[in-house]
């Protein structure tokens, strides 16, 4: 399966307005186990992502990623900004000559979160979202249920990277902020794939 240019803008475009829509969940979920601005971050990478397809609508799926990544690279700050860039920047380099199965993408853009954070699944990050979607993708099972159980999985989680990682054992019991900025990309994917 594999994603075109219409589709994927639908994508990030869904995408940014969960992110607009739930600014206050990110930041409560971030409040509790970090300093509380995730969802200010992203919201601020949302309205730059929405400005830069303003400007000139990406005209290939490169185009499109590499103008997602800019923006959170740019607006969104804090740690979650450079993660999230170079998981679309790897991803628009990677679909420069040929388009690639979803999967791969995916893969593509989980291993560049891994490589900036120095991190891995199981540190309770953003990174125990995207690799279940990964594999779920690859193993053709990719729905709700990947994302719902990914979530329940991070909320038992300690952290070992990232802010939440000072509170130690405290940070169990606690969904990960950017893992449910992720899960909102990802329920976005759900939306573009089911029409
Ligand atoms: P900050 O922590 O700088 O305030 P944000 O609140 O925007 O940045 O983003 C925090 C999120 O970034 C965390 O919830 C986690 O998912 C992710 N994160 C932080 N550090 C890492 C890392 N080293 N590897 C992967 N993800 C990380
Ligand atoms: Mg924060
Ligand atoms: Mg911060």
């Amino acid at each position: 399966m594999k994603l075109e240019l219409v589709d994927a803008k639908k994508w990030i475009t869904l995408f940014v307005e969960k992110l607009e829509n739930n600014q206050t969940t990110l930041n409560e979920l971030d409040t509790a186990i970090g300093d509380g601005d995730h969802g200010t971050n992203m919201k601020r990478g949302a309205e730059a992502v929405t400005a830069a397809f303003e400007k000139k609508d990406p005209e290939t799926l490169a185009d499109l990623y590499k103008a997602t990544a800019f923006a959170m690279i740019q607006k969104v700050g804090g740690a979650s900004g450079p993660l999230y860039g170079t998981a679309f920047l790897d991803m628009s380099k990677a679909v420069k000559t040929d388009n690639l199965e979803l999967a791969d993408l995916i893969q593509i853009g989980t291993d560049g979160l891994k490589r900036r954070g120095e991190s891995d699944t199981g540190m309770k990050t953003m990174i125990d979202v995207w690799q279940p979607v990964s594999d779920a993708l690859k193993a053709d099972k990719f729905d709700q249920s990947v994302i719902d159980s990914a979530l329940e999985n991070v909320k038992g989680l300690v952290a070992t990277k990232g802010r939440a990682s000072y509170l130690e054992e405290k940070s169990k019991g606690h969904i990960d902020p950017g893992a449910q900025s992720s899960a909102y990309l990802f329920e976005s994917l759900i939306e573009v794939l089911g029409e």
